[in-house]
């Protein structure tokens, strides 16, 4: 599995970068971008970043 932002819907928040940020960077646009899969060691943060985002613009694929 891994995140995947839809960067149309991304305010730039911040939320999931401060969250874990071996997950998702800020790309040259302010929007999140995922770069890493879900793994055992960080799929409580990356669901935690799903669950917070506020316009729920992160799902898994
Ligand atoms: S939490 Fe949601 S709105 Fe905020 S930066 Fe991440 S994807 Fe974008």
């Amino acid at each position: 599995m891994r995140a995947v932002v839809d960067k149309d819907t991304c305010i730039g928040c911040g939320l999931c970068v401060a969250t874990e940020p071996a997950v998702f960077v800020m790309d040259d646009d302010g929007k999140a971008l995922s770069v890493a899969d879900t793994t055992d060691e960080n799929r409580d943060a990356v669901q935690s970043c799903i669950t917070g985002c506020p316009v729920n613009a992160i799902h898994e694929e």
